[in-house]
């Protein structure tokens, strides 16, 4: 073997370890440099939401089941399922979460009403001073052809109505809206007496066969947590409300 041989064989070699160096400097250096703009964004969303004390209320429980789909799945077993993963999520952050219920009891004892249930849970978030009350809630209907998720404020509550803007916007991100559902004011008992923003999010359809299925599994409720989790930390940020677009007709 020539020494030119030699020489050209050392040079092409030296290339190629170079370039897999470099190729994996800027694989690395990207790699490194998302993770820590991602460790960034979590520690300034966190120091903006500490201390700040949530109630996640898993609509009905015990007796009261809810809705029922065509399959069983009862209204009650999915709310605390979701709650109990948006609970998890926001406590990741540093937010107090305080759960209306974390079991199939209800709050009253003894003889048991709808309206003394509720009277209780809304008292509970007053009591734990809350800076935001979320009741969590699976929709039904008689005809099984709608789908979709929507939340609720009570009318006249900007903040209600930023708070219910943030979630509706944050699930729709990740589980879509088909039927393109708006945040929409309605009154309700637990809003209308609750003492700080106040929400009820229908997170889907249980007279829907499709959607009761897809309520049951991991991944949808994984996915449906995540979005109100950023709704909720959103509302808390201080961020105005995603306010939905309006496109004028020009006058001709
Ligand atoms: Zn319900």
């Amino acid at each position: 073997m020539s020494v030119i041989l030699i020489i050209g064989r050392v040079k092409r070699l030296l290339m190629i370890a170079v370039t897999t160096f470099i190729v994996f400097a800027i694989f690395f250096g990207s790699y490194q440099w998302y993770h820590r703009g991602n460790e960034q964004a979590i520690e300034a969303i966190s120091e903006a939401v500490k201390g700040k004390v949530v109630v996640l209320d898993a609509g009905h429980g015990g007796q009261d089941g809810g809705a029922k789909g065509k399959q069983g799945t009862l209204e009650k077993d999915i709310n605390l399922q979701v709650a109990k993963r948006v609970a998890q999520y926001l406590e990741e952050y540093g937010v107090t979460v305080v759960m209306t219920r974390e079991d199939d009891n209800n709050l009253v004892t003894g003889r048991w009403s709808q309206r003394a249930e509720l009277t209780k849970r809304v008292e509970k978030a007053r009591a734990a001073n809350a800076d935001a009350y979320i009741s969590i809630h699976c929709n039904s209907f008689p005809s099984p052809r709608w789908s979709g998720h929507q939340t609720f404020y009570q009318p006249g509550s900007e903040e209600g109505r930023r708070l219910a803007l943030h979630i509706q916007n944050e699930l729709t991100r990740r589980i879509g809206n088909k039927d393109k559902r708006q945040a929409k004011a309605e009154d309700y008992f637990v809003l209308r007496t609750s003492h700080c923003p106040a929400v009820m999010t229908e997170i889907g359809f249980l007279s829907n066969p499709a959607e009761e299925a897809l309520l049951g599994t991991e991944n949808h409720q994984k996915q449906i947590a995540l979005g109100i989790t950023a709704g909720i930390l959103r509302f808390l940020e201080g961020k105005a409300a995603p306010e939905k677009k309006t496109f004028f007709m020009e006058r001709p």
